[in-house]
């Protein structure tokens, strides 16, 4: 945890630019955006991969996917269209191990992912 990228942000360590905080979540702009909007919003408690969530963190995923929701009305991609992607462990692609949505917008994207 000690070494965990986003919880150096969390606690203020690393610079970022934030878009949006509350109590449990923070959502960020990412450092390489794949498409115009690409914000992450991460909760400010370490959890490694979708696989470690526990049952108690329910309300926390729903609020992290109501945060993206609100955040992608200011970023006015919400009536065109957005992406949110949470990528868990190595067939995924994850390379931070601190779960985060990926919200992407402002460019058509193709299905099935590659
Ligand atoms: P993932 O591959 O799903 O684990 O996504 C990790 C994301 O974090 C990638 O899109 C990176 O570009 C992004 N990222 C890495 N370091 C930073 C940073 N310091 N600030 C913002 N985004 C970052
Ligand atoms: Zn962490």
């Amino acid at each position: 945890m000690d070494e965990c990228l986003f919880c150096k942000i969390v606690n203020d360590e690393i610079p970022c630019e934030i878009v949006f905080e509350n109590k449990h979540i923070l959502a960020f702009r990412d450092t390489n955006p794949q498409a115009p909007t690409h914000i992450l919003v991460i909760p400010r408690k370490h959890i490694s991969t979708l696989n470690e969530l526990e049952t108690e963190d329910a309300e926390l995923v729903g609020e992290i996917l109501l945060t993206a929701r609100n955040l992608a009305k200011v970023e006015n991609i919400d009536q065109d269209g957005y992406r949110t992607v949470f990528n868990c462990n190595k067939d995924a692609g994850q390379t931070v191990f601190h779960i985060h949505l990926h919200l992407l917008g402002g460019r058509r994207f193709s299905w099935p992912p590659g």
